[in-house]
């Protein structure tokens, strides 16, 4: 399986990293061993000073395809779930300065956080507005709405389908809303989607 992640698509948080807001959704991976599950704790790599959080809805792929038709791409996913894409921010933007590929940033070992449990979209009366939010010690440091995305699911999977075929149990994290910070050691981070507690883990 392979973990698709979609940058710059709510329009306040491209801003307030400077970023312009794209006509077309960014995309770029993780591997599977960038995956954190079970709550486990995540540590601070040594070679970075600054490791943001992204909280994001994460889509998993349940069939196969190529060239994916936007009328048609409410098949390729059937359940929703949360997600937190961690990125080395200071190391991304050392990259973004010199024109090179983001991995070392956003690609590491335990960067992509996964909750364990998964929704079937039937449950969300409307897939064009699910909240979700991110706590760091009982504080909300990011909320976010489906109804703020640049994209939509759809348009996402018509995108990615062009240039990679998905396959069934491929994630697509879809995009972080504004709020992204550094975490630090010690700090307690609590997701939800709707008001579902779907992560709860520990910084070190
Ligand atoms: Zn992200």
């Amino acid at each position: 399986m392979k973990i698709i992640c979609i940058g710059r698509n709510y329009v306040a948080h491209a801003r307030e990293l400077d970023n312009e807001v794209p006509d077309e959704p960014v995309f770029f991976m993780k591997p599977d061993s960038a995956l954190l599950r079970n709550n486990d704790p995540f540590f601070i790599p040594d070679w970075t000073k600054e490791v943001h959080h992204e909280i994001e809805l994460v889509l998993r792929v349940c069939r196969l395809g190529k060239n994916i038709g936007k009328q048609f791409a409410y098949r390729y996913y059937d359940e929703i779930g949360l997600g937190i894409d961690f990125t080395a921010r200071d190391v991304q933007n050392e990259l973004k300065a010199k024109g090179l590929p983001w991995e070392k940033a956003k690609a590491f070992d335990r960067a992509a956080v996964l909750g364990n449990t998964f929704f079937p979209k039937e449950i969300f009366p409307d897939p064009e507005a699910i909240s979700f939010r991110l706590d760091i010690n009982g504080k909300t440091v990011q909320s976010g709405n489906s109804n703020l995305m640049i994209f939509d699911f759809d348009e996402i999977i018509a995108h990615v389908s062009k240039y990679v075929t998905l396959k069934i149990g491929d994630l697509i994290y879809t995009g972080t809303p504004a709020g992204v910070g550094p975490v630090k050691i010690g700090d307690h981070l609590e997701g939800y989607l709707e008001d579902k507690k779907l992560l709860d883990f520990m910084i070190k």
